[in-house]
């Protein structure tokens, strides 16, 4: 790992002599742990010309000596960010560079106070976003591993779905079973929604049993070795309506129409279209109420976002999900959702499960 990250903090400083700054201090830690490989949960880190810092506190002495790769480790004994600004203050005049959305207004006083009025600060964003969206080989392995763990937890907890249980016990079911398998836990909130819950994109699961002749949202995630996937499967208990086999085809084409839309070079925005187009041929585009997709690598929300007007190209190792889906007021929702890796001439499915319409 040692040389991705070497040229990982070359990128940045190439970034940042374009920008005209002396230095970057980045204070979201994922975009640390991107950097340098520590995982802690307190952190900043100083990209300079010709060194890298870490600063941490007392708890994580240990860890960063294990962890962090190219850095210099510095231990603060107060306020991390006061231990920054006292830094920056021995450079004398310097244009410092900082992420705006990862700093909060008090934060960013505090390290002003800290590092006095030679220090010029500039913000400039998505620096480390921009690079994390192009995934390396060994990062789409490991997304493919979280996708593999994830589809056969879906699998094994497929016999459990059944009127009577309730939402809550699915969930727990399915985060049980994905850190049995070895993930440090969910990427997010388990989604289980059942019968007219199921309208709901992004419902909590709830003390409601699952009850006959109901659509069943089932939206997983992994962290596996940092990296994240997102699965979501749509089963009906019982069977299912003229109605809903057609609402299903069409979220299934839609889908397909999506991966044919996604390749190298052509605007995020249109593999979004492409999905809304899929569903407007059955007149369901109206039901259609989020975006198609999202990248997904350390975090389960990443660039690119596949969303309406994003003139953002997609790029070879871009990971993004394809996710659209149809939502009924009062009767239900489907979603089906997959995680997809965009190769120089074709794209890879990460996610197995079955995609056909099951009815248990
Ligand atoms: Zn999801
Ligand atoms: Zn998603």
């Amino acid at each position: 790992m040692e040389r991705f990250y070497r040229r990982r903090i070359e990128q940045v400083r190439r970034r940042l002599a374009g920008a005209g700054a002396d230095a970057l201090l980045l204070t979201h830690l994922t975009n640390i742990l991107y950097l340098c490989g520590f995982s802690g949960s307190a952190g900043a880190l100083l990209v300079e010309p010709s060194c890298v810092s870490l600063f941490t506190d007392g708890r994580y002495i240990l860890q960063s000596r294990e962890e962090a790769t190219g850095v210099r480790v510095r231990i603060s004994r107060g306020p991390l960010l006061g231990a920054v600004g006292q830094h920056l203050r021995k450079m004398g005049r310097a244009r410092v560079a900082y992420e705006p959305s990862r700093l909060s207004v008090a934060q960013k006083s505090e390290l002003g106070r800290a590092a006095g009025r030679k220090i010029r600060w500039v913000g400039l964003a998505n620096v480390v976003e921009d690079l994390r969206a192009v995934k390396d080989a060994e990062e789409i392995a490991r997304i493919g591993e979280a996708g593999r763990l994830a589809s056969e937890v879906f699998a094994e907890i497929l016999p459990l779905v059944k009127p009577g249980m309730r939402e809550l016990e699915l969930a727990a079911e399915v985060e049980y079973r994905m850190r049995r398998k070895g993930a440090a836990g969910a990427a997010f909130e388990t989604i289980v929604a059942s019968g007219a819950r199921a309208a709901l994109p992004h419902a909590r699961p709830t003390e409601k049993r699952l009850g006959k002749n109901e659509l069943v949202v089932l939206d997983l995630g992994a962290i596996l070795a940092h990296y994240c996937c997102d699965l979501t499967r749509t089963v009906y208990v019982g069977r299912a309506p003229a109605r809903v086999r057609r609402w299903y085809e069409a979220v299934c084409q839609a889908q397909v129409a999506a991966r044919e839309a996604l390749r190298v070079g052509v605007a995020a925005g249109t593999v979004d279209a492409a999905a809304r187009r899929a569903l407007k041929g059955f007149r369901l585009e109206h039901r259609f109420v989020h975006s198609t997709g999202h990248g997904l690598g350390l975090e389960v929300h990443e660039e690119p976002r596949l969303a309406r007007g994003q003139t953002r190209l997609v790029q070879a190792g871009n990971v993004v999900t394809l996710e659209p889906g149809v939502y009924v007021e009062g009767v239900g929702g489907i979603r089906i959702e997959d995680d997809v890796v965009v190769l120089a001439d074709r794209t890879e499915v990460l996610t197995s499960a079955p995609r056909e319409f099951l009815e248990l």
